[in-house]
């Protein structure tokens, strides 16, 4: 069937990410399965969501994952079960999504943002080290794009200052260090399967995972209302309860995740390849495994490649054009804004490239054809 694939058509749109390959995939197992749960009316928690609770925990090699209906929501239950309230401070990059600092905010504290490395554009600990202060409980490492933070830096400099890690790997599930998934190594790992993530959901979802049993049962409380008993309330809970349409789904997916992401990878590596001699910094692999939530490129002349990309119909994604140290909603914190040149450097010249499951062959040669003709190179 492959070999069959007709050519990228001259006026084929390429959309930056398109999610219905794998919904082709997974529709003839996932619907019989859907009306059984519709039967059950197993719509919250429940059954389902127990199975994805298990599988998924076994996949990260961790003791215990709680559902919940968002990243963001695993975010924030995590720093209130890591004790994090007002009066603290967070280390979180300033590279990142703003859910990452939501969650500081959420629980009253302050985030103190973080300069990034060049390399990972992950949190950069030697900044974070300068930032420090007694305030600081906790710190946040996102591993962007896909690829796994320096995790032996973050946990030895956290076990030096006695600070919880609360590991951001919303772009990640899968991504290992020295074999072993990102999630656990800290006090918490949390996890979004917002549809476009590298395993997503058909709506909203999240998980926080950890090794303590304490935590978990914390954080299972939390999700429901902080319920001890039925109608009984220990403290101030939440509705951040995972759906079982969604747990259901995301078991298809997590049968099919380690192909997927070797698919991923493959069209990472023609990309590598194919663009390798332009006049472009390509993403670096530099700390384990990286699983391709996107694929990032850095150029000076960002806006007018994204331009000629999109004239010839060619999706892209800017991850992320305004850093956090420049978001309206950190205004109110007193910090120098000009004292993150990296994170700077990211927004201005970063530029996320078209990376799907599905993806064809002769999708990323139009893309690799469009951008070397940008650049004046032959195709
Ligand atoms: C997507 C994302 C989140 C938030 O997840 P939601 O499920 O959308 O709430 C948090 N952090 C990072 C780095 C993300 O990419």
């Amino acid at each position: 069937m492959t070999a069959c694939r007709p050519a990228v058509a001259a006026n084929e749109k390429i959309p930056f990410v398109d999610l219905s390959p794998q919904w082709r995939q997974i529709a003839a197992d996932v619907m019989p399965d859907l009306a059984k749960l519709f039967d059950a009316s197993a719509f919250t928690l429940g059954p389902w969501v127990e199975r994805f609770e298990k599988a998924a925990a076994d996949y990260l090699e961790v003791s215990h994952a709680v559902g919940v209906n968002s990243g963001t929501s695993a975010l924030h239950l995590s720093l209130i079960a890591a004790g994090v309230g007002q009066g603290d401070a967070v280390l979180v990059p300033a590279n990142t999504f703003v859910a990452t600092a939501w969650a500081a905010l959420y629980v009253g504290a302050t985030p103190i943002l973080c300069d990034v490395d060049g390399d990972s554009w992950a949190i950069s600990v030697a900044d974070a080290q300068r930032r420090l202060t007694h305030a600081v409980k906790a710190i946040m490492p996102v591993h962007l794009y896909g690829q796994p933070a320096a995790m032996d830096e973050v946990c030895s400099f956290a076990a030096r200052h006695d600070l919880a890690v609360i590991e951001d790997a919303a772009q990640a599930f899968g991504a290992r260090i020295d074999g072993r998934p990102v999630g656990g190594r800290g006090l918490c790992g949390c996890f979004s399967f917002y549809p476009a993530k590298n395993l997503g959901a058909v709506g909203e979802a999240g998980l926080v995972v950890t090794h303590d049993a304490e935590i978990a049962e914390r954080v299972r409380r939390l999700r429901h209302h902080a319920q001890i008993r039925r109608y009984i309330h220990q403290e101030l809970g939440f509705n951040y309860r995972m759906e079982g349409v969604q747990a259901l789904v995301l078991l298809h997916k997590l049968r099919r995740l380690d192909g997927w992401t070797e698919e991923r990878r493959q069209i990472a590596q023609r990309y590598l390849s194919g663009l390798a001699g332009l006049p472009l910094e390509l993403p670096k692999v530099v700390n384990g495994d990286h699983v391709w939530h996107l694929f990032v490129v850095h150029t000076p002349e960002r806006d007018r490649l994204q331009h000629h990309l999109s004239q010839r119909g060619i999706g892209t994604g800017l991850h992320y054009p305004v850093p956090l140290h420049r978001q309206p909603c950190f205004a109110r914190f007193d910090f120098d804004r000009n004292s993150f040149p990296i994170a700077d450097r990211n927004a201005q010249q970063c530029l996320s490239l078209p990376l799907f499951v599905g993806m064809t062959s002769a999708q990323i040669d139009a893309v690799m054809a469009a951008i070397r003709d940008y650049f004046g190179a032959s195709a």
